[in-house]
């Protein structure tokens, strides 16, 4: 998945330092970031190319440190590439995440500007990794969504679904949003009932995944069905549901996200 990035580590203790020679720095312009042009491993902007400071700091990756660079100036010979599956199979590994991960705090940075309490401009902590208000001491910290991904199963059977919004897209797994007061596996049942009309039970925790595009946290699950495998499609969501036997399942799938593992496993006859 996009966090494997092993043998390197990813530091995300609030260490502000000021940059040294070498230290990457990324740019967006919506759901894209600055690489250099013409060579196919991602390679980003670097100190002292641009005039970051200690205030811009995101996290490290081994010895190496991110920062956020949001001024005007864009050296020669690099291009925006967007988020997509050819840019999460480039490598070095830890680039498309750094590039992910450091879009989380540079959108949720975007979105928070102004205290939501009395309305003062928010101005960032010099403890933690939060923004703070300087008149009412309200604190904002970094959003984090949790969200299911879901393999319902059927024995040799796995549901897969396409959405209304990508129905000449790839088949994926139900996915919701989880809603206050519940547990995950009460957002699997609720989830599963609402788009695909299945009872399901025996919810079991498969893995995670950070996903920093949309600030959320991807929670790979599995669960039986229960009775009647017919499904009821919710038709604002989704427009196709299909039962697939293992050997069934597609072979080009991406391993960046928890679905796409889900879904490997079940074909591979690891879940
Ligand atoms: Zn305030």
């Amino acid at each position: 998945m996009v966090q494997d990035i092993a043998p390197a580590v990813y530091h995300n203790e609030f260490v502000p330092r000021e940059p040294k020679r070498g230290d990457g720095i990324l740019i967006y312009d919506r759901l894209s970031v600055l690489v250099r042009s013409g060579i196919d491993d991602l390679v980003i902007p670097s100190y002292p190319d641009l005039p970051v400071t200690k205030d811009d700091y995101l996290f490290s990756i081994d010895d190496r440190a991110f920062y956020d660079y949001s001024g005007a100036v864009r050296p020669e010979g690099y291009e925006m590439v967007a988020f997509n599956n050819e840019m999460y199979a480039r490598g070095p590994r830890e680039i498309p995440f750094a590039a992910i991960t450091g879009y989380h705090i540079h959108s949720w940075k975007g979105y928070h500007r102004f205290c939501g309490k009395c309305g003062s401009p928010l101005v960032p902590s010099l403890t933690e990794r939060a923004l703070t208000c300087p008149n009412c001491r309200h604190t904002i910290y970094p959003d984090i969504h949790p969200a299911v991904n879901v393999a319902i199963t059927d024995g040799d059977r796995l549901l897969m679904v396409k959405s209304v919004h990508r129905p000449n897209g790839p088949f994926h797994l139900v996915a919701g949003f989880m809603e206050i007061g519940e547990r995950i596996e009460d957002t699997v049942k609720r989830e599963v009932k609402e788009e695909v009309g299945l009872d399901v039970t025996n919810v079991r925790y498969f893995a995670s995944q950070p996903w920093g595009i949309v600030g959320n946290l991807q929670i790979g699950c599995i669960c039986d069905i229960v009775g009647s495998d017919v499904t009821t499609l919710q038709c604002d969501e989704i427009s196709e549901a299909v039962w697939f036997g293992r050997e069934e399942i597609p072979l080009d799938l991406g391993r960046h996200s928890v679905t796409g593992e889900l879904i490997c496993a079940f074909r591979d006859g690891i879940i």
